[in-house]
């Protein structure tokens, strides 16, 4: 059931645009007083070799974080970008990029002990569960991180609302399983009703499905039915000129792999849309591919 591994795709341009915006909300989030629960439904391993088997084979870093983080452009970067990619250097502290850091370990950095903020990591694969446990397990304070290796949809239920009243949701499941994309919505329907003023932030592939394409549309009728602010982000990258270079015209065209992504977020901070108005044109002058382009549009 599970072909699906994160370390394929850790630091592609998806987990640029997810990454760099779940930093600059937890930034938001942290810094008011009262303690916050981070919510990961879907944590897969947690930290990823970008020189090992996975990361090598795919080559999907290459167009993410490792283009970005060597451009010239790094050095004067929007506050979102430099924020990121001085995130990703703190886990190389040797220098280059080498270790690449998941949703679990993005957050954990920015959690505070004082207050004693909470996160719970949910992950279904044995593997990955069994490489978050031990990545978890080599933290100084593990007292914080709490993992479930249960279904993440599922168990985010009993953590709503969070004791503090003050929590962000991710939900960055795999869509490997068409249902994933209902799910996502009965998800985020629900959770509206339980803790309704708590921020989620969901990641999609934008794909030529009608799921994935239905997806953001959902999400925006559900946000709107709850009355809640949104902000929904894509970035796409262009097609691979490589690929257009290889196809020979007559024969079926090579199966691209991922060009863009979205991240949907509801009650996101106020401040978010015009920083991502800032670091998305960045981005895609370094990441872009010819016919590129980014948007962050918020509920008016
Ligand atoms: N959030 C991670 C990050 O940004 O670093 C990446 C997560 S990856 C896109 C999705 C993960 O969800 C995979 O590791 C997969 O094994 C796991 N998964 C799939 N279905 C799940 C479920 N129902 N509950 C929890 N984990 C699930």
């Amino acid at each position: 059931m599970f072909s699906y591994r994160h370390g394929f795709h850790a630091g592609n341009h998806a987990d640029v645009l997810k990454h760099m915006v779940l930093i600059a909300v937890l930034k938001h989030l942290t810094a008011k007083p009262t303690a916050l629960t981070v919510v990961d439904t879907h944590a897969g391993a947690g930290l990823y070799r970008l020189d090992s088997d996975f990361a090598d084979t795919s080559g999907e870093a290459r167009d993410g974080i490792l283009k970005l983080a060597a451009s010239p452009l790094a050095a004067g970067a929007p506050p979102l970008v430099a924020d990121y990619l001085e995130r990703v250097a703190s886990f190389n502290p040797s220098g280059g990029t080498r270790i690449y850091p998941g949703s679990p370990f993005v957050t954990q950095a920015l959690l505070r002990r004082e207050p004693r903020d909470k996160l719970w990591l949910f992950e279904l694969h044995p593997t990955d569960g069994k490489a978050l446990a031990g990545h978890v397990a080599q933290l100084e304070d593990q007292r914080q991180v709490a993992i479930r290796r249960e279904d993440g949809f599922e168990g985010l239920r009993s953590l709503l609302p969070p004791p503090s009243r003050r929590g962000l949701v991710l939900i960055d499941p795999s869509y490997e399983i068409k249902s994933d994309y209902q799910r996502v919505a009965a998800c985020l329907q629900e959770s509206l009703k339980k803790f309704a003023t708590g921020t989620y932030m969901v990641w999609y592939p934008v794909i030529p499905r009608p799921e994935a394409h239905e997806l953001p549309r959902r999400l925006k009728t559900l946000a709107n039915q709850a009355g809640k602010p949104w902000l929904h982000a894509t970035l796409n990258i262009g097609q691979a000129p490589e690929r257009a270079k290889t196809h020979t015209p007559g024969e079926p065209a090579p199966r691209p792999g991922l060009t863009a992504s979205g991240v949907f977020l509801v009650n996101p901070p106020h401040t978010l849309k015009a920083a991502l108005q800032e670091a998305l044109p960045a981005v895609l002058e370094v990441l872009g591919r010819g016919r590129g382009q980014a948007q962050a549009v918020e509920a008016s």
